[in-house]
Parts: C-alpha cells; structure tokens; sequence
C-alpha cells in the first residue's frame, strides 16, 4: 500500500531557486487525502478547489488526489518528468496536505529517495 503522509507537496511553487520545481517526488509517492470541503464548490476550498474529476471517493469525510495510491504513485495534477521539470496543474487550489509539506521534511527526504534524489539539505551548491 502506498504510504500515506498528512503533509506542502510543493512541486509547483513559482520560486526560482525552489527545489520542487526539479523535483516532485512527494507527488509521486505518497497517498494525498483531505476533507471534501476543500473540492471546487466546498466551503472551504483554496481558490477555485480541487476539481472533483481529479479525486476519488475514500469516505464521506475524506477524498484523495487520483493516481496517489496507484502502483507507482502519481497525482493526476502533477505535470513534467520527476526528478527533471514539474509542475501543478492546480497549484493554486492545491489542498491542504500539499500546502503542509516542504522540502528537507522527513517525508520529502524518503519520497526523494524513493526517486534516487539526495535530499536536499545534500544538493551540490550551485555553481
Ligand atoms: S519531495 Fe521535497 S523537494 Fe521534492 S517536490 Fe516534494 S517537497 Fe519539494
Ligand atoms: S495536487 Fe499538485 S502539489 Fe498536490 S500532490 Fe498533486 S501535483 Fe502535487
């Protein structure tokens, strides 16, 4: 089963120097749940919400990104090559879990890993 994290899976954040933008391992590894309130339409959705076709039904109270439990795992919104170029295609209605993740966590060491990427506390400085 693929693990399942609570957690900012910040493939697409916009900031040129951020390592997701290389990466996206986190979106390729772990299970993405959260509560439907965050769907397009909910209460409590960022932006415009997580479109509902990108998502399937766990339990009346938890959704999940589709694909992030697949073997291997890959969100339906991440776009690009892991470990090359990515990007969200969601990113500013990302979910909750994806806006509590961040690089050098524990859990992006592992999905990194998972990938053969170092972790980032142990990139080669730029030249
Ligand atoms: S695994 Fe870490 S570096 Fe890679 S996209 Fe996720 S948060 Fe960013
Ligand atoms: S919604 Fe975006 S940031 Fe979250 S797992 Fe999917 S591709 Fe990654």
């Amino acid at each position: 089963m693929t693990e399942k994290i609570t957690g900012d899976f910040a493939a697409a954040n916009t900031e040129p120097e951020n390592p997701c933008r290389s990466c996206g391992a986190c979106c390729a590894a772990f299970c993405v749940d959260f509560h439907p309130v965050e769907l397009a339409g909910g209460v409590y959705a960022w932006a415009s919400g997580v479109p509902v076709n990108m998502t399937v039904p766990v339990t009346a109270a938890m959704v999940r990104m589709r694909g992030t439990d697949d073997f291997p795992p890959r969100c339906v919104a991440l776009a690009g090559e892991v470990g090359q170029s990515v990007s969200c295609r969601i990113y500013a209605s990302r979910p909750s879990p994806c806006r509590e993740f961040y690089p050098a966590h524990a859990a992006c060491d592992r999905a990194r890993w998972r990938h053969g990427m170092l972790p980032c506390n142990r990139m080669p400085a730029s030249p």
